[in-house]
């Protein structure tokens, strides 16, 4: 598998802004931010998507979005709330091969499914 930018900042060969850490997760700022509040939270297993990590165990997984939730909060975005985006693939506007989400948030958001 091909090293990611993301791999990259795991393994700190690149810098990043990290705002959270545990033993499941890494999360940093966006290079180009959507909104006042973007952070893509990373498991620390490697998978390209959420479909080869969800497939690989679906109990990391929920591990991981339980930890997702956990980088919200640190964010100061539980009371106001945030918008959690997951990019699968191509069709689905994935560029980088290491599955991640987005945490938006920090303003009110435009756009929203209703
Ligand atoms: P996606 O389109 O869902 O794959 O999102 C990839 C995201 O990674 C984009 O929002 C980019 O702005 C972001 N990105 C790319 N390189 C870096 C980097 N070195 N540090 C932080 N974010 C990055």
């Amino acid at each position: 598998m091909d090293e990611t930018i993301f791999d990259k900042i795991l393994a700190k060969k690149i810098p990043a802004q990290v705002v959270y850490e545990d033993e499941t997760v890494l999360a940093f700022k966006d290079l180009h931010p959507q909104a006042k509040v973007h952070v893509l939270v990373i498991p620390k297993t490697r998978a390209a998507s959420l479909q080869d990590f969800a497939f690989w165990s679906p109990e990391a997984t929920g591990l991981f979005f339980h930890s997702v939730i956990k980088v919200a909060k640190t964010l100061g975005l539980d009371q106001r709330g945030y918008r959690i985006v997951m990019n699968t693939l191509s069709d689905g506007g994935q560029t980088v091969a290491y599955a991640h989400v987005h945490i938006l948030g920090g303003e009110p958001l435009s756009g929203a499914f209703s």
